[in-house]
């Protein structure tokens, strides 16, 4: 709980990944009682809000990664003054390959209370559904955008005794396949997410070899979450 009894509380709340059915009914209640949202795109809040029938207009703050080292103290210094602040992202969970890691730490920093609305998130979805070993992981979020850099962190890891979950683009979720595949062996089971608790969701599983042709088949349109099992590994 918070040292200053008077300060504000930083409530983080997580959104459905796609599917708007998945929002938490607890989710629900705090944004619609929220007065001030800090948020990515405030056009993406500010539809959601209004699906949920939100009466009145909470103040939204853009908070994005370019500003969120600088608005990270502003927003601690409105909490320790005793306002309530929530922090959504476009989807999924807030602080996971999206903004709010900062503000966090700043309001540990300072013993300002913070709590969340847990929910979607898509790397614990794709885990789930994956089929591959979900006992221990790493989720290294998106790699660096260089082919070198992205198989110097594929080689580091060659050898490790968990599941690697990663997030990738569409832009470039086959060239990223062709370097595992390179880098691992085009027998290293693998799984590709795409477009997960949405219409058009596909899960592939399988040697990363039979996996990158069928995604080289299918559409490479959407949100992609790929995932590595240890060496060894069979379906
Ligand atoms: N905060 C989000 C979370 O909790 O998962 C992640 C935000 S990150 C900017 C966006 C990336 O997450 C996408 O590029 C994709 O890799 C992954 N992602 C998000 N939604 C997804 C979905 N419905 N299906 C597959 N991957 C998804």
């Amino acid at each position: 709980m918070s040292e200053n009894a008077k300060s504000g509380t930083l409530t983080l709340i997580a959104v459905p990944i796609g599917n708007l059915g998945d929002i938490t009914e607890r989710a629900r209640q705090l944004l619609l009682k929220a007065t001030c949202i800090a948020c990515e795109d405030t056009r993406v809040t500010g539809k959601l809000l209004s699906i949920l029938g939100a009466e009145k207009r909470a103040e939204l703050i853009s908070f994005r990664e370019e500003n969120e080292i600088r608005l990270a103290e502003t927003l601690a210094d409105r909490l320790a003054q005793g306002q309530d602040i929530v922090l959504v992202s476009d989807a999924g969970t807030p602080a996971i390959s999206d903004p709010g890691f900062r503000l966090v730490r700043e309001c540990r920093r300072r013993g300002l209370p913070v709590t969340s609305a847990p929910g979607p998130t898509a790397v614990a979805t794709a885990l789930s559904l994956s089929g591959l070993p979900s006992d221990g992981f790493l989720f290294a979020g998106f790699l660096p955008p260089k082919k070198a850099a992205r198989c110097r962190f594929l080689e580091s890891y060659k050898d490790f005794n968990y599941t690697i979950v990663l997030y990738e683009s569409c832009h470039r979720i086959s060239k990223f396949l062709a370097e595992v595949e390179e880098t691992l062996g085009e027998n290293r089971c693998i799984s590709v997410c795409r477009e997960l608790t949405k219409l058009h969701e596909t899960i592939h599983t399988g040697p990363s070899q039979e996996v990158r042709e069928k995604i080289a088949k299918g559409s490479q349109k959407g949100e992609f979450v790929v995932l590595i099992a240890k060496d060894g590994f069979e379906l």
